[in-house]
């Protein structure tokens, strides 16, 4: 299996390389040249399997260039960090179930890649003969960069950065990330917003001089975000999974079609589930659902994707986003692998905000697709409801997607197993969660918590119990124009 740009299909890398450059060099993303199928005996093969094992047959069907061995390697050090099953599937009602991704070291659905993806990069590394030390990079507003952390604490042949906006993430999450364990890592907090960050970071990427100065240190640069092909492809087998876990359980047949709702912000999740589906996995429908930063929602509409608009600051912080990247992959598709109409649309959003698709694309995306958003008002009361009815703690981002959902079933009388992917833990937006179901909160955010345990069936996950106690490490603040600096003074430290 080789792997093609977006914007110049004559481009072909093997998966290691693919994974460890990251993006193509004129911009596009990397994707399969073909979509591997799962057989209707892997099917049958799979569902005797645990987790670790469904995603080394899956990933093997793009790791060409990894053994087997190697592969089952990496996961099983990967979910070997998680509770129990890293994506367990709860019913909740009569054909509407939870995906619960949240159960890894950060608890949010991104562990189940970043525990992984680190573990692959070490091997790829090695197989490429690459001799400098890779030296990763990440600008966070939170979620990521602890799951980055996690996911990278102490790989051999790996170190890594991350910054983040000293003002502008959750006390829980400042705290996850300051109080971080390690050998090879470094967590600089710096006095901007998020994309100050980003854009400091992207700087430094696109700087020759620097990555010179580093090389001759024996570094190099790398990112670990969602554009990574070594995220998106984990991430496609918990689809399988799910889906085998119904069968399993009785709860639909081998061959029925489901359909999945996942809350979205950068496209990585759901494009995942459209990968699946292109794979072989009898789905009927994505639902793409978003918060107040509705972009997505417009877009799937009227064909036209416009991100000149309002940026709100919403209580599903992960989805507040304007620029979907992943998009891109599934234009792609939608084009028919069209190279120079995906490069031309990207363009065009880049100078101007937006690009627009016609009417016989708008269709074909609405065979596949149907989206909706959710509101604060229509997030809390989500919420609220779904407590009163199950007497279930959904998190801020989950009750984005259960609110598309409900909408969905309503408008088109499907009543096809739906399952809603679970992005959270309730416990990383605790104050949200209690205010939404009318409980008090407190200044303590882990007397909340305490509140949190005592009116739902949910225990306080280890990973936020233990930051009471935890050390904090980490409390260097930069200004935006030294960010740099930060990176010379980690390595110093570490020469
Ligand atoms: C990152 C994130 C999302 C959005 O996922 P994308 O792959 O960016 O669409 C949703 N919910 C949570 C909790 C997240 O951390």
């Amino acid at each position: 299996m080789q792997f093609i740009s977006t914007r110049n299909k004559n481009i072909k890398l093997s998966f290691s390389e693919a994974i460890t450059k990251g993006i193509s060099a004129e911009g596009g993303l990397f994707v399969p040249e073909s979509f591997p199928m799962i057989t209707k005996k892997e099917m049958n093969d799979m569902l005797e399997m645990p987790y670790d094992q469904r995603a080394n047959l899956v990933l093997s069907k793009y790791m060409t260039d990894f053994s087997l061995d190697e592969i089952s390697q990496c996961t099983s050090k990967a979910y070997s960090r998680f509770e129990e099953d890293p994506a367990p599937l709860v019913k909740m009602d009569e054909g509407l179930y939870l995906l619960e991704l949240f159960h890894g070291p950060t608890l949010a659905f991104k562990d189940i890649a970043l525990t992984l993806f680190p573990q692959v990069l070490s091997i790829a590394r090695k197989k490429l003969g690459i001799k400098e030390e890779i030296l990763i990079l990440v600008a966070t507003s939170g979620d990521t960069g602890k799951a980055a952390l996690e996911g990278f604490r102490d790989v051999d042949g790996i170190k890594i950065i991350v910054f983040y906006p000293s003002e502008g993430v959750a006390y829980m999450q400042k705290l996850q990330m300051s109080t971080q364990k390690g050998n090879n890592l470094y967590v600089a907090a710096v006095k901007g917003n998020f994309d100050n960050c980003q854009t400091g970071v992207k700087e430094i990427f696109g700087n020759i001089e620097i990555e010179k100065e580093f090389k001759d240190l024996g570094y190099s640069f790398s990112s670990a975000n969602s554009i990574n092909l070594g995220r998106l492809l984990p991430q496609v087998v918990y689809y399988f999974s799910a889906y085998l876990d119904l069968v399993s359980s009785n709860e639909i047949k081998m061959g029925d079609k489901i359909n999945f709702t996942i809350p979205t912000g950068n496209f990585g999740n759901i494009l995942a589930g459209y990968y699946a589906k292109q794979m072989g996995l009898p789905i009927n429908k994505l639902i793409c659902a978003s918060n107040s930063n509705n972009v997505l929602t417009d877009f799937f509409k009227n064909g036209k994707y416009d991100a000149n608009r309002k940026f709100y600051k919403t209580m599903s912080p992960s989805m507040d986003i304007l620029i979907s990247s992943n998009l891109e992959r599934l234009l792609f598709e939608l084009f028919n692998r069209d190279d120079n109409k995906v490069a031309s649309l990207m363009s065009s959003l880049k100078s101007t905000g937006v690009f627009e698709i016609g009417e016989d694309e708008i269709r074909k995306l609405n065979e596949v697709f149907y989206a909706d958003m959710a509101d604060e008002d229509n997030t809390k009361e989500t919420i609220n409801v779904f407590y009163d009815d199950y007497g279930y703690p959904l998190d801020t981002h989950t009750a984005v997607g259960v609110y598309a959902a409900d909408n969905y079933i309503v408008d088109n009388e499907d009543y096809l197993p739906m399952v809603i992917l679970s992005t959270a833990s309730p416990y990383k937006f605790t104050e949200s969660v209690l205010s939404a179901i009318g409980e008090k909160v407190n200044k303590d955010p882990f007397i909340n918590a305490n509140t949190l345990m005592s009116v739902s069936a949910m225990d306080i996950p280890e990973a936020i119990s233990e930051l009471r106690d935890a050390k904090v490490r980490f409390n260097d603040v930069f200004e935006i124009k030294d960010m740099i600096e930060a990176i010379r003074k980690f390595i110093e430290i570490k020469e």
